[in-house]
């Protein structure tokens, strides 16, 4: 019998000994940002290739400060204007929907950030009274952590609250979970979001095509009424190469999610070995626009924390 995706969190490995154990050897230390690995993720990992792109994302290194890196490269902070609620742009606001992730991405820009303070539904009637008063946000995005880390009775209850307020139209989600537990497309989840009177959009964070595996295209499918989009990370040694992002693009495709953003890496403090530089960035995303068509070609961008994006030509 398939497994419960409250039943994937809990058989996660969740320390370098569970990690060793799992992949041999004595690859896995704890460092501040400690490892948290899905089965179903690790099962795609190859266990005899130490360069393995999955694994590369989630093996913890020791942090040396460097310079041009910093603990919080975004300054979510100072676009924070109520506890829970980050606001760059004046159509949209992103709320801080979850504390947890599915899975630790050592190169995660919000490694440092402090959820303890930005729980939303402690916060609620300030971020409420914020909402009415900005007629002019159509759209929330959902992130974290990661919304879908949360269950559906909790989804139900925000989606709920976001619902009352009239002239917000459209929901966005942006998940890692749904990829690497995709168990967590419910159907209980699929119900409810087809029943809300708002938009629904996802924006996935997948960064590599081996990361796609044929229950997430499956489950996927139940939300095809709704907008698919994907969001990766260019990652030295992960997806630096213009044949593997194509790669990733057209099996997105295949499952109806159109590739939307590739971020240049946020430099935060201990991610120096994800880098790619820009002058390389840009050479690669020259060569995939000569290999996929337009539709399937993510934009190049530069996060500035929250929502907020800058392309990069
Ligand atoms: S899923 Fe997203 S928020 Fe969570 S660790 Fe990975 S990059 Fe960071």
């Amino acid at each position: 019998m398939n497994k419960s995706w409250n039943e994937s969190v809990r058989l996660s490995l969740k320390s370098s000994n569970e990690c060793n154990e799992y992949f041999g050897g004595n690859t896995f230390k704890d460092f501040h940002f400690p490892v948290k690995i899905p089965l179903e993720f690790a099962e795609r990992i190859d266990k005899s290739d130490p360069l393995d792109p999955l694994m590369l994302q989630t093996l913890p290194r020791e942090v040396k400060a460097s310079e041009g890196f910093f603990d919080s490269p975004v300054s979510d902070e100072e676009h924070s204007p109520v506890k829970g609620l980050i606001h760059k742009y004046p159509s949209r606001v992103l709320l801080i929907a979850s504390s947890v992730c599915a899975i630790h991405c050592q190169y995660c820009f919000r490694q440092n950030f402090d959820y303890e303070s930005h729980d939303i539904l402690k916060n609620w009637s300030a971020i409420e009274d914020y909402l009415f008063n900005k007629k002019e946000v159509s759209e929330v995005v959902l992130s974290g952590g990661d919304p879908l880390t949360l269950s559906d009775k909790k989804i139900s209850k925000i989606l709920n609250k976001i619902e009352d307020v009239g002239h917000i139209k459209t929901v966005r989600f942006h998940t890692r979970t749904a990829v690497v537990i995709p168990s967590r497309i419910t159907q209980e989840l699929i119900d409810m979001l087809n029943k809300t009177r708002l938009k629904v959009v996802f924006v996935f964070h997948i960064n590599h095509a081996n990361e796609i595996s044929g229950e997430f295209m499956k489950n996927v499918e139940g939300l095809k009424a709704h907008t698919l989009l994907n969001q990766s990370v260019f990652l030295r040694d992960v997806n630096d190469s213009a044949q593997i992002l194509s790669e990733l693009s057209n099996k997105l495709f295949e499952s109806s999610i159109l590739p939307y953003y590739i971020h240049l890496l946020d430099k935060v403090t201990g991610a120096e070995r994800f880098l790619v530089t820009d002058k390389k960035a840009k050479e690669i995303y020259k060569k995939i626009q000569t290999l996929l068509p337009g539709y399937l070609v993510p934009r190049m961008v530069r996060d500035e924390g929250g929502d907020s994006k800058r392309l990069v030509r």
